[in-house]
């Protein structure tokens, strides 16, 4: 279970000095596209709190917790893009402040070392709170950030190292980082999506305030994320397989209709949640055009039932679900499929703006999987063939590794990709390179697995402890159901074959 505590962390929200208040700039990065974690996301500079944070002294701040997150997010400026937010900054030169980064970096002084020894400290009234937001549970790493508002020194300028993790950082009109996303092209956390909007409408007396006007921004769980415009991430609680805990169901509006993609959590209280979600897009006049299913396993149609008992009694009707035919047949006598949705075919959602989601039929995890393909703003639904959390199985024979890496294979071929919306997990922002590892990491333990066979190893459970020496002994079962998968296209490639013994043998 994904029940670890979410890490404190420490942002910064810097602000570009001299900029017309009405449209204030402020400095974002570009995390690396290599990252596993939020790879290409575009973020504030920040990071996790280190045990020497509580040591500094903080003028003007009673809170010992308030003082160590403003040292957090002080030293967390420095490492990531050189700016030193202390009193006394101002009389360093830049030769000065470089060596006192590579003091830091080299671990010569620890972070309140260093600022004792240069005569440096840290002001409360320089860093104004911004909200506390903390990561949803369907992420693999979880933190409780707090945010700060901070004016950048006149004389200093921001810059990402060679060596960090981001790829780029950028001063950036907030407002021109909001339209960024309106058009689809970068992808950020709720906090900083929230933070870039709040300051698109400008700076004034009330800006702290709207900061911290949602509950979002005070520890309050965010359950509906708009990564894309117009596309509605909202994790549920289900029993998933580990170590996930949720399912996104994804909820894709225009102005006049909803979609409503794998509501997948078999338990009342997310079911309530959900619905109260969906009831808030029809309470604007939509209506539900669609319960779309990307597969058959339980994790993600568990709560079509609920959902559509809910809108009936919100409505008085039900909304007709759609699936692939295999995903339908699985499904019989659980609920009725209404509509089967075919390879190819456009599902289009009317309003505003019109969506077309080409549906693509790509077994290999389930026989009936979809995905759903929005060209214009290169957003692929990759339901369980892609994830952001987690592994994804492949288990025969609903499973097959063959059709796998050929759909693998297609959804790479897709042009203008910019976001894969996967079954769990926060979206992948660097969908190609993400995609090219799922096939090389297949591909690898292939290779091993022939391998294997060919030096006399025959039996899955004998190929796993060979193989898999990566993954723990308590996986093994589900890692022998994967060597199975990977024997069947070896043979089905004419490279293995299946011995009377119950044995598999080099061709
Ligand atoms: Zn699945």
């Amino acid at each position: 279970m994904n029940t670890q505590t979410p890490k404190d962390a420490g942002a910064v929200i810097l602000r570009r000095p001299g900029a017309d208040p009405k449209n204030p700039e402020v400095f974002w990065v570009k995390r690396s596209t290599k990252l596993a974690f939020l790879g290409g996301y575009r973020a504030f500079p920040g990071g996790q709190r280190e045990s020497s944070d509580e040591d500094v002294r903080v003028a003007n701040c009673d809170d010992p917790e308030r003082a160590a997150m403003i040292s957090c997010a002080a030293r967390e400026v420095f490492e990531e893009v050189c700016v030193l937010l202390a009193r006394g900054a101002e009389t360093l030169t830049v030769g000065q402040r470089a060596s006192l980064f590579d003091d830091l970096e080299s671990g010569r002084m620890s972070w309140p070392e260093l600022l004792a020894h240069y005569d440096l400290s840290l002001d409360a009234n320089d860093f104004t709170f911004a909200g506390r937001w903390v990561t949803p549970p369907f992420a693999p790493r979880r933190f409780d950030t707090w945010f700060f508002l901070v004016n950048c020194p006149a004389k200093q300028e921001p810059r990402t190292t060679e060596d960090s993790e981001l790829e780029s950082g950028d001063w950036i009109a907030a407002s021109e980082a909001f339209a960024q996303w309106q058009r689809s092209e970068i992808l950020m956390v709720p906090p900083v999506l929230h933070a870039v909007r709040t300051l698109a409408d400008g700076l004034d007396d009330d800006t702290v305030a709207r900061f911290l006007a949602v509950p979002e921004a005070h520890r309050e769980p965010t359950r509906r994320m708009e990564f894309h415009p117009n596309y509605i991430c909202f994790p549920v609680r289900t029993p998933t397989r580990p170590p996930a805990t949720h399912t996104n169901c994804y909820l894709i509006y225009t102005s006049r209709e909803v979609m409503v993609i794998d509501p997948g959590s078999p338990y009342e209280d997310e079911q309530r949640e959900l619905g109260a979600c969906v009831d808030e897009l029809l309470a604007a006049g939509r209506n539900v055009r669609e319960i779309v299913l990307t597969h058959v396993h339980p994790d993600h149609v568990a709560g079509v039932n609920a959902l559509n008992a809910h809108l009936e009694s919100k409505t008085g009707k039900r909304v007709p679900v759609a699936a692939h035919q295999s995903t339908a047949e699985s499904l019989k006598g659980q609920f009725e499929v209404d509509r089967f949705i075919n390879d190819e075919e456009v599902l289009t959602l009317d309003g505003e703006p019109r969506i077309d989601l080409r549906a693509l039929h790509t077994p290999g995890h389930a026989r009936g999987h979809l995905c759903f393909y929005d060209e214009r703003s290169g957003a692929l639904l990759s339901g369980d063939n892609i994830v952001g959390f987690g592994s994804v199985l492949i288990d025969p024979p609903e499973g097959n590794m063959r059709d796998y890496l050929a759909s693998l294979a297609r959804m790479r071929a897709l042009p203008n990709l910019s976001v894969l919306f996967g079954g769990h997990g926060p979206p992948v922002a660097n969908p190609y390179e993400k995609i090219d590892e799922y096939i090389s990491h297949r591909l690898e333990r292939e290779e091993r697995i022939l391998a294997a066979v060919r030096e006399g190893v025959s039996t899955p459970k004998e190929i796993v402890t060979r193989v898999y020496t990566d993954v723990s002994p308590k996986a093994h079962t589900l890692a022998e159901r994967a060597v199975l998968a990977h024997l069947d296209k070896l043979e089905a490639d004419g490279l293995v074959r299946y011995d009377l013994n119950s044995m598999f043998v080099a061709v």
